[in-house]
């Protein structure tokens, strides 16, 4: 039994156009319950805008999302987010708040707990991640790769189904991305449902169950890791991995 309350997320057939750009071409994704998925592809093939869709930051044109095998779409849109936790390249922390603010802020607003509430369960999830003894630093006087931590804390916070992870560690320094890389592959190891776009195609190839590679809107391959890395069947996927790995 996993630690997490964590569901099963599906596309089907997604479809969006930006004005005359039709940037997903028909995308299938399915990650069920307690596995981890990485969406892998060249910049530009719609990694980040399939995020963005999935947690209804943008609405499709055509298709479905399922949570635990449910539409979603007619939803409030702000609960599906609720339900989804998402973390970006950029940190977005709130520079002004000291670290335990910015994990109790949305438990307070989303969450609706009292601010003693907020603030037991945020030093919670900060020992997790292992920054309590920075809890009243501001973001500033923490490394990237804390900050990063920081905020996966304040996903977590919101007790979230699934995660989104969106190259969080591409803005960070090389000595810093082993930290932020081993707590995602712990939460992944501990149950949470994950979709993590990534550039580090160890993490794709040793933590996923499952690579989805893209390509220009189109889903070129997907399957176990050992299958695209070791047996690629596309000229599409030979030639990216050629060039990343
Ligand atoms: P990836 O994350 O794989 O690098 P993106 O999803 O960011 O790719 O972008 C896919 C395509 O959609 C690109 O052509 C990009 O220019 C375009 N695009 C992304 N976001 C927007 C937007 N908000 N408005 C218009 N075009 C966008
Ligand atoms: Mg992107």
């Amino acid at each position: 039994m996993s630690e997490f309350a964590s569901g099963t997320l599906s596309a089907r057939n997604i479809h969006l156009s930006f004005g005359s750009n039709h940037v997903l071409r028909g995308i299938d994704l399915h990650v069920p319950q307690g596995t981890t998925a990485s969406v892998i592809g060249p910049s530009g093939s719609g990694k980040s805008t399939l995020l963005r869709v999935m947690n209804r930051l943008i609405e499709p044109d055509q298709g479905d999302i399922l949570l635990d095998g449910r539409s979603v779409l007619k939803d409030n849109p702000d609960e599906l987010r609720r339900r989804i936790g998402m973390v970006f390249q950029q940190f977005n922390l709130f520079p002004h708040k000291t670290v335990v603010e910015n994990v109790s802020l949305a438990l307070r607003k989303l969450r609706k707990l009292s601010k003693e509430e907020a603030q037991a369960e945020a030093l919670e999830q900060l020992d997790l991640v292992g920054l309590k003894h920075k809890a009243d630093s501001r973001p500033a006087n923490l490394s990237g790769g804390q900050q990063q931590r920081v905020a996966i804390a304040r996903a977590l916070a919101m007790k979230p189904e699934v995660m989104f992870f969106d190259e969080a560690t591409s803005a960070l320094d090389p000595e810093l991305v082993k930290g932020v890389l081993a707590l995602m592959a712990d939460l992944a190891k501990g149950g949470m449902t994950m979709v993590v776009v990534t550039h580090e195609m160890g993490f794709s190839r040793n933590v996923s169950d499952a690579v989805t590679f893209m390509d220009a809107g189109v889903v070129v391959e997907s399957g176990p890791p050992e299958q695209l890395f070791t047996e690629p069947k596309t000229d599409r996927l030979k030639g990216f991995l050629s060039d990343v790995l």
